[in-house]
């Protein structure tokens, strides 16, 4: 109880949006375009499913970075 894991697929459902793990640019997803072949028009980088494992593993290295930078 408690835990919410989930294996498998995304189950993201349709619609949500992709997000630049670099600049944070944001865009309506395409249901049958895959983020990642995405490119973002700004800087370029990959665009990420916005509430995916691999945004959110990203997301939670971004903000650690910017503990360590503050409290160094
Ligand atoms: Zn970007
Ligand atoms: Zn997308």
């Amino acid at each position: 109880m408690g835990k919410m894991t989930r294996t498998g697929g995304p189950g993201l459902g349709p619609g949500g949006f992709c997000v630049c793990p670099k600049c944070g640019f944001r865009k309506g997803h395409y249901p049958n375009l895959p983020c990642i072949e995405e490119k973002c028009p700004k800087c370029g980088a990959k665009l990420l499913r916005e509430g995916s494992e691999h945004h959110l593993k990203i997301a939670e290295k971004r903000s650690k970075k910017n503990e360590d930078s503050r409290s160094h």
